[in-house]
């Protein structure tokens, strides 16, 4: 190896990246060259300085797409190592790396957990489901004729409550697709606003508590009971989707749902 190669492997060195075979080599010739030597020691020294003092930067939103997007088409066509060693500043490229890594973390932080995703889900589907014209397949306020029009659709019979003495009215049903499966969604009514009201089997029968999960200025009430996973959302306003959510935990205590296709 000439000094020409080792300051081309010099990074790649110091950053503990490269092969044995090269390791060994770049060692053995820095065993006789100082000035190489010396190189390898001054970047020794800018790591120790980096991960002491190195800025850290938030990372802008959006900024995932980005990096994704550059890292795969830099995957696909690998610059060649010449281009880059030496002629950035080395203190750039350090705190480039430091910014990355702080933004990694950042991404990592920023993942949305299972539950959030789904909030996303019944969210966009309630907002299509305003957007579309397409609120109901069944369209009826009584409960026995809703009910019975999931029979043979669903795997699963999904409890549908009258809530109509405090003020909920229940306009109809439909079948929609929410976390990987067909779910029922009922539909009511609350002065003007419309309320869907998503149901699916759950893996557990416990009954959780309520839980509130915001997205792009809606809010979606969940919880689970009876083997059964529910999510109402709306752009009512809290207090009375938290009203709905109560009564209806309430409601599907006394009436659990069935897993076959009966009638209650
Ligand atoms: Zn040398």
């Amino acid at each position: 190896m000439d000094c020409k190669e080792a300051r081309l492997m010099a990074h790649g060195y110091a950053d503990g990246e490269l092969d044995v075979l090269t390791t060994a080599r770049i060692e053995s010739h820095v065993r006789t060259c100082l000035a190489c030597q010396k190189r390898l020691c001054e970047l020794a020294e800018l790591r120790a300085a980096i991960k002491t003092a190195a800025p850290y930067f938030e990372a802008p939103a959006g900024l995932q797409k980005r990096i994704q997007t550059g890292l795969r088409k830099s995957d696909k066509k690998r610059w060649p190592v010449s281009l880059i060693a030496w002629r950035w500043p080395i203190i750039g490229a350090a705190i480039g790396s430091a910014a990355l890594f702080s933004m990694s973390l950042a991404l990592v932080m920023n993942t949305p957990s299972a539950d959030d995703l789904i909030a996303r889900e019944v969210i966009s589907s309630h907002v299509r489901s305003l957007m579309a014209d397409h609120l109901t397949d069944v369209r009826s306020t009584d409960r026995h004729t809703v009910k019975p029009w999931f029979i043979g659709l669903l795997d699963f019979s999904p409890p549908v409550n009258d809530l109509t003495s405090r003020g909920f009215v229940l306009v109809g049903g439909r079948l929609d697709y929410l976390d990987n499966r067909q779910t029922a969604a009922l539909v009511y009514q609350y002065r003007k606003h419309i309320i869907n009201l998503f149901i699916w089997p759950a893996p557990q029968e416990q009954t959780s508590s309520i839980k509130v999960h915001r997205w792009q200025g809606y809010q979606a009430y969940a919880w689970t009971q009876a083997g059964m996973h529910f999510w109402a959302v709306s752009e009512v306003n809290e207090n009375d989707l938290s009203l709905f959510a109560r009564l209806l935990r309430d409601r599907s205590s006394g009436q659990p749902a069935s897993r076959g296709n009966t009638l209650p």
